[in-house]
């Protein structure tokens, strides 16, 4: 029962399945029970920057701190530039291209520019 949503339309909860639908007495809207799945997909697969900007590939970022490359020497500058970042999955989200190298960073560091 509690794993039936609300209607999205009005909001009632006297909602039942049928079929692969929900269905809301209350307003008589139907959708797809997959629907509310898919869109909590989605929204998991949006990559925000520091202050909260959603990123996207293309999208020029710098640094807002120094960052560490783990098993490397390496210190990446606060303030450097990434101009083209490409998002991908996992913990680390975003690709950059730098003069240092090709480095995986969490877009919690990076800020849009
Ligand atoms: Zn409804």
């Amino acid at each position: 029962m509690s794993t039936i949503p609300a209607c999205p339309h009005c909001a009632m909860e006297n909602t039942y399945p049928d079929g692969d639908n929900y269905v809301c007495p209350d307003c008589a809207h139907e959708w797809p029970m997959n629907a509310a799945a898919s869109v909590d997909e989605a929204d998991a697969r949006v990559v925000k920057d520091a202050n909260g900007n959603p990123l996207a590939d293309g999208d020029a970022v710098v640094l807002i701190k120094d960052l560490k490359v783990k098993g490397s020497s390496i210190t990446l500058k606060m303030g450097t530039k990434v101009k083209s970042i490409r998002l991908v999955g996992g913990d680390h989200e975003v690709d950059c291209k730098m003069d240092a190298g090709n480095f995986m960073l969490k877009a919690a560091y990076l800020k849009k520019v």
